[in-house]
């Protein structure tokens, strides 16, 4: 017999089923609040959240200097198109470009958004400064990423589930294998190449890191070929890693960095596309843009949400968590079950790869055991169950989900 607790879910994933189009397949928790790390579905239960909506919940759930940032300006000013000025935006941008180190900000809405404009701005400056012939730039991407669900970001996948029926793709486009200089260094003899895109970690293709000498190798090689070194750190950045951005780690400045996600701590969508005046001066007016880029409550949020990293020192706490995190679930889950094969990642984004061998469900089915537990992760590439929480999650939290993480996973050991 059904309950009247799991008719309220099951109702809700109905409509959605019935009125939303089929491009997800969630795991079967209907949420309506959240706090901080936490968040609760609609019978009240109460979870961790370990994916934070693909990162961008950083700073927690509602934060409430963000949110309340957000109310304020939303109460006093929305939206005015870039058609006019508006108070906020020229503070914000002094603002995210003292902090990041660059001349300039162009502000748009989503991630996706922000890579499309870096790939634009990226063809600009080959023609304009570089002396690319017009429309024969090329700009090198690495298989395994994802860059967004737009065209231009579509035409660099190299996942069938992302760009099957989607054709034809965006020309200009050359893919190489991830994390192997010698391809790099061949695909830069092509002097129409003008940039490299890349995630310095591929959070979707399973937080796959590179050799510790490749970010650093790739940016040497680059400026050689005085070819454009653009980091897509939409999911990586604002802390993520245990550094205000991933690129920080080996001391590298991006010719264009983009940003987004947590740039507004998960209330907004927002991003960023940061460069010099070199780069960023190529575009003149009426070149690029977006209704909402740069609106009120996309400056107000988003300077919020960066100091609030900043005061509460939320790169430290990811970088100081990590170590935790992988230490105990190497020790006590992958050194000694079959089941994990491999933990990696950075500051507070981690993978485990489970041994999937004898069912291509068990990641699934570990989450699904997970959300039972108290704790919302979600696998990716089958295998794969990606840990991203919130980055106000203190010690003694962390160790309480790492005790459910480990509780479940010997839960599905075959003795
Ligand atoms: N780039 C990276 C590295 C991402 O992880 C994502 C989203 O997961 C995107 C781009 C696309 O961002 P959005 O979903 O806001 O368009």
């Amino acid at each position: 017999m059904m309950t009247k607790t799991s008719t309220t879910s099951e109702v809700l994933i109905q409509l959605e089923d019935k009125y939303g189009a089929h491009n997800y397949h969630p795991l079967p928790v209907v949420l309506s609040k959240g706090e901080g790390v936490y968040v609760w579905d609609v019978e009240g239960k109460q979870y961790y959240d370990f994916l934070s909506a693909y990162s961008a919940v950083n700073q927690g759930h509602c934060h409430p200097r963000i949110i309340d940032a957000m109310i304020s300006q939303a109460q006093t000013l929305a939206l005015t198109s870039r058609a006019f000025h508006n108070d906020k935006l020229g503070t914000y941008e002094e603002y995210i470009t003292k902090l990041f180190g660059y001349d300039k900000v162009l502000p748009m809405n989503t991630g996706a958004e922000g890579v499309e404009t870096a790939v634009k701005l990226c063809r600009k400056w080959a023609y304009k400064v570089k002396g690319v012939p017009v429309n024969q730039a090329k700009i090198i991407f690495l298989s395994g990423n994802f860059h967004g669900r737009t065209m231009a970001a579509i035409s660099a996948s190299t996942d069938p589930s992302s760009t099957g029926g989607f054709g034809p793709f965006v020309p200009g486009y050359m893919v190489i294998p991830y994390n192997d200089l010698s391809a790099l260094a061949t695909a830069l003899e092509d002097p129409q190449v003008a940039g490299f895109m890349f995630e310095p970690i591929q959070g979707e293709a399973g937080v796959v890191v590179p050799d510790s000498n490749y970010i650093p190798d790739a940016y040497r090689m680059c400026k050689e070929k005085n070819v454009l070194f653009i980091a897509d750190e939409i999911q990586t950045g604002v802390g993520r890693t245990g550094k205000m951005i991933c690129c920080d780690h080996f001391g590298i400045h991006p010719d264009i960095l983009i940003l987004g996600k947590a740039l507004a701590g998960g209330v907004y969508p927002v991003a960023a596309i940061l460069a010099d005046d070199e780069i960023m001066l190529t575009i003149k007016p009426g070149e690029h843009g977006s209704t909402y880029g740069g609106n009120p409550i996309a400056c107000a949020v988003a300077l919020e949400s960066l100091q609030v990293i900043l005061d509460e020192k939320l790169s430290e706490n990811a970088a100081e968590l990590g170590e935790i995190f992988r230490h105990r679930i190497q020790t006590e889950l992958v050194d000694k079950y079959d089941l994990a094969v491999l933990v990696r990642g950075m500051g507070l984004l981690n993978a485990i790869i489970v041994n999937d061998s004898e069912d291509s469900k068990t990641a699934w089915n570990i989450c699904m055991e997970l959300a039972a537990n108290g704790l919302l992760a979600k696998p990716t590439h089958g295998n794969i169950i990606r840990f991203a929480p919130p980055l106000v999650i203190t010690e003694e939290q962390l160790h309480d989900c790492i005790d459910i993480i480990i509780r479940t996973f010997k839960s599905h050991v075959k003795s």
